[in-house]
C-alpha cells in the first residue's frame, strides 16, 4: 500500500493461541465467542502483525512477532506457529540484513520474540544491520517486571540488543523517520506506542494492543492482561472516535481476519469495513 511516497506491508510473524477470558477481560464468554470461536483449551487464535515500511530512505519494521527460539512447552501453550516473519520478509524479496530500523511498541514476547535468534547457543540481534527502539519506561519495564506480568516479558527478547548496543531507548512521542509517528497509547502496558503513518495525504493508525482485535472495538471490551484497564479505557475513548472522524486506515495488531479497515459508526456501533494491505 502506498501513501504518497510511504508505502507499507503487512506481514504476519504467525499466529499465538491466547486464553479468551484474558483477551476479553470482564466480558462474559457467551458474548465473545460469538465473535472469536475458542479451542478446547479456551485459546483463541490471533495473529501477529507486523509492519514493513518504506519510508525516507530506510526499511522499517514494527513488531517482530514471537520468533521462534521458545522450548517446545512454551510454544504448545502459546499455540504458537509460523509462517514466521523471515517468510514474510522473502516474499518482498527482502531477508534481515535489509531492515534498518526495528520497532517494538511494548515488550510483551508476541510483539519482539523476533529480535532476537539463536546463533551457536548464543542470542543475538536476528536484525545485523538494525537500530531497535522501544520507550524507556517500557523498557525499564521489561527488565523488572511485576509478579502479575512477568509471564508476558521474556528478557532473551531484548536484553541481548542492549548488550550489543544496538538499542534506542526513547524518552517521549517522536518521528521515527518522517511520516513514521510514534504515539503513547498506554493502558496495556504504561508506555505502549502506537504508530501512526502519513503520506500523500493519507494516514494508517496501528492501536498496537490498545484496540489488538476489531472484536476490541466497543469501550468495555478491554483485555484482562492490560495493567491499567482505565487508562486503556481513556485512550479507546481518545482515539477511535479520532480515527473514525479523521478517515484514518485502522490496523490491528492480531486480527487474523480484519486486520485493516476503515472503521464506520453505524447507529453507535463501530465497525471496521475490511481492507486489504498487501
Ligand atoms: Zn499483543
Amino acid at each position: 500500500m502506498k501513501f504518497g511516497e510511504l508505502e507499507f506491508h503487512m506481514i504476519s510473524a504467525g499466529h499465538v493461541l491466547l486464553d479468551g477470558g484474558a483477551m476479553f477481560g470482564v466480558i462474559p464468554r457467551p458474548m465473545w465467542e460469538k465473535k472469536m470461536a475458542p479451542d478446547s483449551r479456551n485459546r483463541i487464535t490471533l495473529s501477529m502483525n507486523c509492519l514493513l515500511i518504506h519510508a525516507g530512505g530506510k526499511r522499517i519494521l514494527i513488531e517482530t512477532g514471537a520468533g521462534d527460539k521458545m522450548n517446545a512447552k512454551f510454544r504448545d501453550l502459546y499455540g504458537i506457529d509460523g509462517p514466521f516473519l523471515d517468510q514474510g520478509l522473502r516474499n518482498y524479496g527482502l531477508n534481515s540484513a535489509n531492515i534498518d530500523i526495528v520497532v517494538n511498541t511494548h515488550l510483551h514476547f508476541d510483539h519482539c520474540g523476533g529480535n532476537t535468534r539463536v546463533e551457536m547457543d548464543k542470542v543475538v540481534p536476528a536484525f545485523p544491520n538494525a537500530r531497535y527502539m522501544v520507550h524507556r519506561g517500557e523498557f525499564q519495564h521489561a527488565m523488572n517486571p511485576s509478579e502479575r506480568d512477568r509471564a508476558s516479558y521474556v528478557p532473551e527478547n531484548y536484553a541481548p540488543l542492549e548488550a550489543a548496543g544496538r538499542l534506542t531507548l526513547l524518552e517521549d512521542d517522536g518521528e521515527v523517520v518522517p511520516g513514521v509517528e510514534l504515539i503513547r497509547i498506554p493502558g496495556h502496558t504504561a508506555h505502549m506506542f502506537g504508530v501512526k503513518l502519513t503520506g500523500g495525504g493519507k494516514t494508517a493508525f496501528l492501536f498496537a494492543d490498545l484496540v489488538p482485535t476489531t472484536a476490541h472495538l466497543p469501550l468495555p471490551w478491554i483485555m484482562g492482561y492490560d495493567l491499567y484497564p482505565m487508562m486503556t479505557l481513556e485512550n479507546k475513548k481518545r482515539w477511535i472516535p479520532e480515527v473514525v472522524r479523521e478517515g484514518w486506515l485502522a490496523i490491528f495488531a492480531h486480527d487474523a481476519r480484519v486486520p485493516a479497515g476503515y472503521l464506520r459508526d453505524r447507529d453507535g456501533r463501530w465497525e471496521a469495513e475490511p481492507v486489504e494491505i498487501d
